[in-house]
């Protein structure tokens, strides 16, 4: 096929995620047909080479091109493509990749549940903490607490707890279940005399408000990524989850930590609960955990849980939750071989190296610019937040797209990042074999990228 035609078959056909439909189809945004990978490089039909410093949507985490996943797919593929999970079926892929997960979670965890897709994997995760308050007696405790920024799917509830509004708007959500609270984000504190620890105890203090205000026995749980992802890429200020977690305890409600972006090395640890001392009752995986060969997530439930959970099959018979494709042979085939590549190549050390490097070198170059509020950043997740003035902080007017601009003249530099949905941020979320050489390269593009908006 030429590209013309396939570029007019796009046009014409194609309804894509995330954008500008009308744009798209008169043809006045680009598009881009991607062909190959290797390594942390992509190319598209005309040949372009390009350094994807965001690992797609931040999942190809062992980058493109490892022959030892695809192997492993077409060999399950061959032996056995489908069978369902239902009534106790199950195949070697996913009773061993379940039994890998858990022996990499936190201690606490005692079984995987498996999806698609982060968006249903938190979508089971609601259900699954209805579930148990139904069982526990006390069905008026159901309300769920996100934060603002938070970004946990795209569905009608997931959608809910996503905490951008982009995602809610003209779709009538958030649905009424959900409750959001600030966003732990220093850079943005209320009031610039703060230090992290009072933004800590302030953000604490209005969580528990918000729980005394709605009553904590309508309150089933509070749900947060280690790092706000999409919202930002913001690190927590410190002691956050110590502080959350204690509110959180002491009316009873539980924690689901949406690990979809952090899980399987992204900070530098196996999961960002591990980095940050979190003890979840519910962990969502996807992304790092087939880094994206196939499509596979996961609700981790912990012991707590799980053990409610039994009662209630005791009290009502099976579970009746289930998706057709849950724990699909092939997903689970992809994800044993993910796993192991991300063990034999040591990539939670090189994502805590290598980000580190990558952080202090990006800050070195670009951190003193006057438009530059903030260079931040955890493991190989890193943001770079564009202000109109830095000494107050003042945002550019959001007309401008300043973000879109430089992740524009990024892509000129041959890089790709991302320009996050809300604000004017620059995200980075490489993948985690990233070399220093490779860092180095995403930091030079950048400085250009930054010169060429605002001239030097
Ligand atoms: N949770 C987090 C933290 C995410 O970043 C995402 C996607 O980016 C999701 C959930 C939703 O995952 P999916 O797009 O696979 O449905």
């Amino acid at each position: 096929l030429k590209n013309d035609q396939l570029d007019q078959w796009d046009r014409e056909y194609f309804f894509h995620p995330s954008t500008h439909l009308a744009q798209h189809a008169r043809g006045e945004s680009p598009n881009r047909i991607v062909t190959g990978g290797s390594g942390v490089y992509i190319e598209d039909r005309n040949g372009r080479r390009l350094l994807d410093a965001f690992a797609g949507l931040y999942c190809v985490n062992v980058g493109y091109g490892r022959t030892e996943i695809a192997e492993a797919i077409a060999a399950q593929a061959k032996e056995l493509a489908y069978y369902h999970a239902y009534v106790g079926h199950g195949t070697e892929a996913s009773i061993t990749l379940a039994k890998m997960i858990l022996e990499r979670a936190p201690k606490n965890m005692s079984k995987v549940y498996f999806g698609l897709g982060g968006s249903d994997a938190n979508e089971t995760n609601i259900k699954l903490v209805w579930y148990y308050n139904n069982i526990l007696g006390r069905p008026e405790k159901k309300k769920i607490i996100s934060r603002w920024r938070g970004y946990h799917g795209s569905g009608l509830m997931t959608g809910s707890l996503t905490g951008l509004a982009t995602f809610h708007n003209k779709f009538d959500l958030p649905l009424a279940p959900i409750l959001h609270t600030e966003a732990p984000y220093y850079y943005r504190r209320p009031d610039s005399a703060m230090s992290e620890e009072d933004l800590t105890a302030y953000l604490a203090a209005e969580l528990e408000a918000l729980i005394e205000r709605e009553g904590a026995d309508t309150i089933a749980a509070f749900i947060g990524e280690p790092v706000l992802g999409t919202g930002g890429i913001v690190p927590p200020p410190a002691g956050y989850w110590d502080a959350i977690q204690k509110v959180l305890k002491k009316h009873d409600i539980l924690l689901i930590a949406d690990e979809v972006v952090t899980g399987f090395g992204r900070l530098g640890s196996m999961f960002g609960s591990d980095h940050y001392g979190i003890e979840p009752d519910i962990i969502t995986i996807a992304k790092g955990l087939t880094s994206a060969y196939a499509p596979l997530s996961g609700s981790i439930v912990s012991k707590k849980v799980w053990e409610v959970l039994e009662r209630g099959t005791d009290e009502n018979g099976p579970i009746g939750h289930g998706w057709t494709y849950s724990a699909h042979p092939i997903g689970a085939a992809a994800g044993v071989a993910n796993l192991k590549l991300v063990d034999s190549l040591g990539l939670v050390k090189n994502a805590a190296e290598t980000g580190r490097h990558f952080l202090n070198a990006m800050k070195e170059a670009v951190g003193g610019h006057r438009h530059v509020g903030e260079v931040r950043g955890e493991g190989l997740l890193c943001a770079l937040e564009f202000v109109e003035d830095k000494e107050s902080r003042r945002a550019f007017d959001a007309g401008k797209k300043i973000g879109p601009q430089i992740a524009a003249a990024l892509l000129e530099e041959g890089v790709i990042g991302r320009a996050m949905p809300q604000g004017d941020i620059l995200g980075f979320a490489p993948p985690l074999c990233l070399t220093r050489e490779e860092a180095d390269r995403i930091v030079d593009a950048t400085v250009k990228a930054v010169q060429k908006v605002f001239g030097a």
